[in-house]
C-alpha cells in the first residue's frame, strides 16, 4: 500500500483532479489495496484564507467577503464538474456551509478586530478541508471507493497554532484506529494534509507547506510500502535549471543527501518534513502528476550505490560575506561566540562559516539588519562585507569516501576565483562561496564534469 500525497497544482481544477484519480486508480490495481490519499488546498487557496483572515481583522469586511464568495464559486464549480447524481447535493451543502462558517468568522474577526494563531489555523484549514471532501466524493462517480477522512481526528498535535507539533504516539494510533480499517473493507481514504488538531480538537495546522509533513506521518503510522509526493516537477535535478540548460534527473538519493541539497536552493520539498518516513525506513518518491508514467526521484533512508560520482548541485544567490578579523582572536576562546551573539540578537541565519586563526567569515542572505550588525561585530573586530556573492554546493554520498571526487570539484573550479571554500561534519557536501557574476559558468562546468 502506498500513500499519495498530491500538492495543490495537483489538484488545483476538475482536469489535474481527474488526473489524480487516474494515478489512484494506478496504485489501486497495481497493488490491490489503497492507495491512502493525502491532498493539499487546491492552488492559491491558502494564501487567499490567510488574506480573507487579515482583512477581517482590520475591517476590511466587504473585501473579505467578495474573497470569501469567490472561494465558495470555485469550489462548488470543481464539485459540480466532477460529483454528480445523488452525491452532488449533498457536497455542495457541506461546502456551502464551510463557507457559510468562514463568512461567520470574518464578520467575527472584522468586530473583534484582532486575528489570534488559533483563529488563523481555522480559517487556514478550510483549504484543505474543502478540497479533501471534493476529492473524497469525487472517486464514486470514476468507480472507486473514497472515504472522507477527517485529518483532524487522526494528526494529533500541541498547540503551537501555525506550526503545531505531531505528537507521533497518539497520531500512529489514530491512523490505526481509524485509517486501517476503512483499508481493510477495501475502500480509499481521502484526507487533508496539513491539517490537525490537538488532543481535545482544536484545529491546528502543521505550517505552510505542511501537507508533505501529513504525508510522512500517515504513511509511518500505516506502515506504507512507499510515500508518493506527486507535485508540478519531474524530482530533484542534477542542477539549477535556471543555471544550467539540462539538468538532469535524480533518480536516487539519500534522505542526507536531499538534506544537503534542499537547504539550497533544490525547494521540491523541505527533508525535515519527510522525517517520519525516513525513520521508519519507507522510501519517498517525488513524481510529476502531470507526467505519471516518469519514475521521479526517490529518497531513501539510506545511500544507495550512486552511478555519478556526485549526486547534484546547488546554488543559493544574493548572499553577503561578512568577514571579521581580529588578531584578540588568537589563542582565545569565546571569540567565536561573541560574533554568533551578534547574529543570533539580530535574528540572522548564518549559512557558511570559514575560520582563520585570524578571522571568520560567514555568509547571510537575510540583509535587513546588515548595518546593525556590522556596527554590533565592530567590538570584535575590523568588519567587512561583500555583497552580490553566491553559494554553490557539490552534494554527494561519495564525497565521505573517495577523496579524489572533492579535489576534482575544486580543480575544475581552477579559473574560478573562490571566497570561501568549506566541507562540514556531513562530509557529504562541498559548498564554496563565489562572485554571483561567477556561478554560471561555474555551475555550468561542475555540471559538464560531473553529470555529461
Ligand atoms: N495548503 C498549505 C500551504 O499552502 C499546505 C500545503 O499545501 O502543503 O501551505
Ligand atoms: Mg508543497
Amino acid at each position: 500500500m502506498v500513500v499519495q500525497k498530491f500538492g495543490g497544482t495537483s489538484v488545483a481544477d476538475p482536469d489535474a483532479i481527474r488526473r489524480l484519480i487516474e494515478i489512484v486508480r494506478t496504485a489501486r490495481a497495481r497493488d490491490g489495496r489503497g492507495p491512502v490519499v493525502v491532498v493539499s488546498a487546491m492552488s492559491k487557496v491558502t494564501d487567499a484564507l490567510l488574506k480573507i483572515a487579515a482583512d477581517a481583522g482590520e475591517s476590511r469586511t466587504d473585501a473579505a467577503l467578495a474573497q470569501v464568495e469567490q472561494l465558495r464559486e470555485r469550489h462548488r464549480g470543481v464539485a459540480t464538474a466532477l460529483v454528480t447524481d445523488g452525491a452532488r447535493m449533498p457536497l455542495l451543502a457541506q461546502i456551502d456551509e464551510q463557507f457559510d462558517q468562514l463568512a461567520a468568522v470574518v464578520r467575527a474577526l472584522a468586530v473583534l478586530r484582532e486575528v489570534s494563531p488559533r483563529t488563523l489555523d481555522v480559517v487556514a484549514a478550510m483549504g484543505e478541508l474543502l478540497s479533501s471532501r471534493i476529492i473524497a466524493a469525487a472517486l464514486a462517480p470514476a468507480g472507486l471507493p473514497g472515504e472522507w477522512v477527517d485529518a483532524r481526528r487522526v494528526i494529533v498535535t500541541n498547540d503551537h497554532f501555525m506550526e503545531a507539533a505531531p505528537l507521533l504516539r497518539e497520531t500512529y494510533a489514530a491512523l490505526r484506529a481509524s485509517v486501517a480499517p476503512i483499508l481493510d473493507a477495501g475502500r480509499v481514504p481521502v484526507m487533508g494534509g496539513f491539517v490537525a488538531a490537538t488532543v481535545d480538537g482544536t484545529t491546528t495546522t502543521l505550517g505552510r507547506g505542511g501537507s508533505d509533513y501529513s504525508g510522512a506521518l500517515v504513511g509511518a503510522g500505516l506502515d506504507a510500502a512507499e510515500i508518493q509526493i506527486w507535485t508540478d516537477v519531474d524530482g530533484m535535478l542534477t542542477a539549477d535549471p535556471r543555471l544550467v540548460p539540462e539538468p538532469r534527473l535524480v533518480s536516487q538519493l539519500s534522505f542526507s543527501e536531499a538534506a544537503e541539497l534542499a537547504y539550497f536552493g533544490a525547494k521540491v520539498l523541505h527533508p525535515s518534513t519527510i522525517l517520519p518516513a525516513v525513520e521508519r525506513d519507507i522510501p519517498v518518491r517525488i513524481l510529476n502528476s502531470r507526467k505519471p508514467e516518469g519514475q521521479g526521484t526517490i529518497i531513501t533512508a539510506h545511500a544507495a550505490d550512486s552511478p555519478t560520482l556526485l549526486t547534484g548541485l546547488a546554488a543559493k544567490r544574493d548572499v553577503t560575506v561578512v568577514d571579521i578579523t581580529s588578531s584578540r582572536m588568537l589563542n582565545s576562546y569565546g571569540f567565536l561566540r561573541q560574533v554568533f551573539e551578534v547574529f543570533e540578537r539580530f535574528k540572522t541565519a548564518v549559512d557558511v562559516v570559514t575560520t582563520s586563526e585570524v578571522s571568520v567569515s560567514v555568509t547571510v542572505d537575510d540583509r535587513r539588519n546588515l548595518d546593525a550588525i556590522v556596527a554590533a561585530l565592530s567590538a570584535c573586530g575590523e568588519v567587512a562585507i561583500e555583497p552580490e556573492m553566491a553559494l554553490l554546493c557539490a552534494v554527494g554520498d561519495r564525497l565521505r569516501n573517495e577523496p579524489e571526487i572533492g579535489a576534482r570539484v575544486i580543480r575544475v573550479l581552477e579559473e574560478v576565483p573562490l571566497r570561501m571554500i568549506s566541507q562540514a561534519a556531513s562530509r557529504r557536501n562541498i559548498t564554496v562561496v563565489l562572485r554571483q557574476a561567477d556561478l554560471p559558468h561555474a555551475m555550468h562546468r561542475l555540471h559538464e564534469e560531473f553529470f555529461r
